[in-house]
């Protein structure tokens, strides 16, 4: 018989709604620094494609209120 782990709500980034901001208010106010830039993209008009670190985040949600553009999701 196969026992199903049950895995923990972590925050999900989505890329296509995000507008790449550098200083992204919420990862800003991720209290553990759950999310990175994984990309960083042009020298005068920089942009960043961030990534939440699964081992970090805790699925708090705190991320979410910060987005202007509904970015982010709890899975
Ligand atoms: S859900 Fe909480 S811990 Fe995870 S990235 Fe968002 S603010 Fe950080």
């Amino acid at each position: 018989m196969e026992i199903k782990r049950k895995v923990r709500p972590i925050a999900q980034i989505l890329n296509e709604r995000c507008d790449g901001n550098p200083w992204c208010p919420s990862m800003r106010v991720c209290p553990i620094g759950a999310i990175k830039v994984k990309e960083s993209r042009g020298l005068i008009m920089k942009k960043v494609v961030l990534e939440v670190d699964e081992n970090k985040c805790t699925g708090c949600g705190k991320c979410l209120n910060y987005c202007a553009h509904q970015a982010i999701r709890i899975t």
